[in-house]
């Protein structure tokens, strides 16, 4: 089996993260006799310097001949003075849609020796916390019919304002709309990653939805009900969006996999990753049909402490472990990356985000370095 790589490094500190994350890799390659091969890719304000697109053609070809991308983070107010479509952040958009991600997964998970670190109760989290969100990514309100108009007084009020509001004349002024829209094969697609992802699991998905009040989520719940007729072992619960936000921070033990549209993922995940208390940990893998997969951690380029060997390697490293898992189906290897990771805070080391008084501070660098060495030992 190949191992090839795509490596986006970007901007700010993703490259810091992203040397830590291959040091890593080449440990579990020594360690379990193979070889990882990297292409080193540009996307972002590394590639607008470049080549002046955020996205390069050449690095969405390049991609695809790879059996993964590994994406450090991209931005940085060098690149906020750039058009629209021009910015940096337009590179990640771009790589999902045009790879065909369709399947965002974020793990939230609480570390023993993190606790302290988790706004919510002792109780509420006793025994650690583990929740894999699965949120739909290339459908929905961000990719439905959108616009914005004038309604001028005089000519009433146009065709599609109208089509839109049947039910309540629009007053003259200004009218925008976004539609949210699902078809039943996209729907399916994501519920089937959903119990796939439960089976390794604890075997219960959640499904979120407003089906009290929208068309789209009535259907939603009806296919992934369907799905879920496929997978007899997996316990389904449907729960309102509104209702899974307050469930999130009162008692978030009862979840395993919740698989939601993309709006409702967007804001449920990062409701997820604040219960964790600290945005340097949390991996993210986002997933196409096949094994192909784009892996990054959840935060940005975090410019205020760039190149200052001050950054948590943790989520990059995380996020090359979920690559070992989804894309080269080796859960060995991935499962003794997150062991690593524990046995480093284990022993007590601690980069700045997450440092007391109590621990030891280590640097970037030094941090990946103490995770390789507990790869295999
Ligand atoms: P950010 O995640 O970069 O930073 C938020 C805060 O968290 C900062 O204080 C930062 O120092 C800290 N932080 C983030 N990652 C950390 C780590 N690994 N270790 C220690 N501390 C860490 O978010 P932001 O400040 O809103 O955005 C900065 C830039 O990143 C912007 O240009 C934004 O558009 C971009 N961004 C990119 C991505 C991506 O590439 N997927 C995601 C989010 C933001």
């Amino acid at each position: 089996m190949d191992f090839n790589i795509a490596v986006i490094r970007g901007d700010g500190i993703g490259p810091e993260v992203v040397d830590q994350a291959i040091l890593v890799l080449e440990k579990v390659g020594k360690v379990y006799s193979h070889r990882f091969k990297y292409e080193y890719l540009l996307a972002g304000g590394a590639a607008i310097d470049e080549t002046g697109e955020p996205l390069p053609k050449a690095t969405i070809k390049k991609c695809k001949n790879n059996a993964a991308v590994l994406l450090g983070a991209v931005g940085g107010p060098k690149w906020d003075a750039q058009p629209n479509d021009k910015r940096p952040e337009k590179a990640i958009l771009g790589l999902r849609e045009q790879l065909g991600l369709f399947a965002n997964l974020r793990p939230a998970i609480v570390w023993d020796e993190l606790a302290a670190a988790c706004p919510l109760k002792d109780e509420i989290i006793a025994g650690g916390l583990d929740i894999l969100i699965v949120r739909e990514l290339t459908g929905g309100i961000y990719f439905g019919p959108k616009g914005s108009e004038v309604i001028a007084e005089a000519s009433g009020i146009s065709k599609l304002a109208s089509h839109l509001s049947k039910e309540k004349p629009l007053p003259a002024g200004r009218f925008a709309y976004d539609v949210e829209q699902y078809s039943e094969s996209e729907i399916e697609r994501i519920a089937v990653t959903a119990f796939e992802m439960a089976m390794k699991r604890n075997k219960v998905v959640t499904s979120v939805d407003k089906s009290n009040v929208l068309e789209s989520s009535r259907l939603w719940r009806t296919v992934v009900s369907e799905v879920h007729a496929r997978y007899p072992e997996v316990k389904l619960e449907n729960l309102y969006v509104d209702n899974a936000a307050m469930q999130l921070v009162r008692s978030p033990k009862q979840f395993d996999v919740i698989v939601t549209n993309n709006i409702f993922g967007d804001i449920l995940s990062d409701e997820a990753s604040q219960i964790t208390g600290s945005i340097g940990m949390l991996p993210s893998a986002s997933l196409g049909e096949k094994s192909f997969g784009l892996y990054e951690p959840i935060h940005g380029s975090a410019p205020d402490i760039a190149g200052q060997d001050k950054a948590n390697p943790v989520a990059a490293i995380l996020s090359a472990a979920m690559m070992l898992r989804y894309t080269f189906d080796r859960a060995e290897e991935a499962d003794a990356i997150e062991k690593a990771v524990e046995g480093f805070l284990a022993k007590g080391y601690r980069t700045p985000d997450i440092h007391t008084e109590d621990k030891i501070l280590v640097g970037t660098k030094d941090a990946g370095k103490l995770i390789a060495d507990l790869i295999g030992a």
